[in-house]
């Protein structure tokens, strides 16, 4: 096999296989079709930047064919930025998991976000109709127009009333971060009309819902959190159809929120694990959302319907003490790896958020987000009952002369 045909997309791509296979197929398959066929098993790294090429009016040909519509060239690649085959890989196999002809990969989720909602705003479609919560730095880009869009915020019943001639966009994300608020997919697809849906299918991932099949146009991950899944890639993905996804490819060469290629193999790696590792947290993080909702600490616990890996609650006592009282549980921002982490909303992830939209959508101050990971379910358990408890007792304490004091002064 000679190096062109290494190197070349259409193996990459190869489709499809005979029958439809199941997810957990699919999850350590897709992307690695050729491989063998290539005498390989592990895909390989292409950290090539430039691509050499003798023929330079076929290469004339490939940009051309790439301005029209934002397909990948056929052949070889040209340049780094215009598309990478080890990236190609986990677009190939991401947009097999969400059930869509193509996805293509960035540098952040945010940068997936960003070229979105540039793709529609080139297009003259410059408003935005979403639902809250989202992510905060969600919230905040389309509430602080970075982009030039102006967003209308409504509730899943509002939003056919709050489409206008210039909408190009509804956006939701469900479960949301961090409440975990879940919508009717169908409905809200359904709501749209012919405006395109992109649904943040983060939280769930494809392994408990595939929005494509409900009427999404959109399916945007922040791959930093579950596909990656242990805690060492930043990365974002739409899956989408190939118009769409030409189009983004487009904006991504030109805007230069490319993924290196050495996270392409790491996400692509985190896909075959997938299944696996969201079905074992997730069952963790039931039987915990079931012993918080029995204790007498926990306010409340939200939990969806569909279940996952993500728990949220709000405490009694104080939020910031559980946090400052963990052990185990590694107190940070961000979700979706092997372990535990716990993070106070309202002081981070969504501290960008203006407070009252904030307190608004549902995020109260006594929230915490709790993303569970895959340590034994009793010693996390441990380490949580020992972080309530000294939270509950300095709620207790907070009555008295010493201890305000401690509380007033931070
Ligand atoms: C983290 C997150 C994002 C942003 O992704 P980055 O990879 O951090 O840029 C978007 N949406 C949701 C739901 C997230 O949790």
């Amino acid at each position: 096999m000679d190096s062109a045909s290494t190197h070349a997309y259409d193996d990459v791509r190869r489709p499809a296989p005979r029958a439809p296979r199941a997810l957990a197929t699919e999850a350590v398959h897709a992307g690695r079709d050729d491989l063998a066929r290539q005498g390989l098993h592990a895909p390989p790294i292409d950290l090539s930047t430039t691509y050499p090429s003798y023929d330079s009016r076929g290469e004339a040909e490939r940009i051309d064919a790439f301005a029209t519509t934002g397909a990948e060239p056929d052949g070889p690649p040209v340049y780094g930025r215009l598309g990478n085959p080890t990236v190609a890989r986990f677009e190939t196999a991401l947009a097999r998991l969400e059930g869509t002809e193509s996805a293509v990969a960035f540098a952040s989720g945010m940068a997936a976000l960003s070229a979105v909602l540039l793709v529609r705003a080139a297009q003259g479609l410059r408003h935005v109709v979403a639902v809250r919560p989202l992510y905060g730095c969600s919230d905040h880009l389309l509430t602080a127009g970075l982009l030039g869009t102006e967003v209308t915020w409504t509730d899943p019943a509002g939003i056919t009333d709050a489409l206008r001639p210039d909408t190009g966009l509804v956006l939701v994300e469900s479960p949301a971060n961090p409440t975990l608020a879940e919508v009717d997919l169908r409905a809200v697809a359904h709501a749209c009309g012919s405006v395109p849906l992109l649904v943040d299918n983060t939280f769930a991932t494809p392994v408990l819902q595939r929005p494509a099949t409900a009427g999404a146009r959109l399916v945007l991950h922040s791959a930093t959190k579950y596909l990656g899944g242990h805690g060492d890639v930043l990365a974002g993905v739409v899956a989408c159809d190939e118009e769409f996804a030409g189009r983004l490819r487009q904006v991504r060469f030109a805007t230069g929120g490319v993924l290196h290629p050495l996270a392409g193999y790491l996400l692509l790696r985190g896909l075959s694990t997938l299944p696996v590792r969201v079905r074992a947290a997730s069952a963790t993080a039931a039987d915990l959302a079931g012993r918080l909702a029995a204790d007498p600490r926990v306010a409340r616990v939200h939990y969806p319907r569909i279940g996952g890996a993500m728990v949220a609650f709000e405490v009694h006592g104080d939020p910031h003490e559980v946090i400052a009282g963990v052990r185990l549980i590694t107190p940070a921002v961000s979700l979706g790896s092997v372990d535990t982490l716990i993070q106070h909303p309202a002081s981070i992830s969504h501290r960008i958020v203006d407070a009252d939209d904030r307190r608004g959508a549902g995020v109260s101050d006594r929230l915490l987000r709790m993303s569970v990971g895959l340590e034994d379910v009793e010693d996390l358990w441990a380490d949580l009952d020992a972080a309530l408890g000294v939270a509950a007792q300095d709620g207790r304490g907070a009555g008295r002369g010493a201890r305000s004091t401690a509380s007033s002064g931070v």
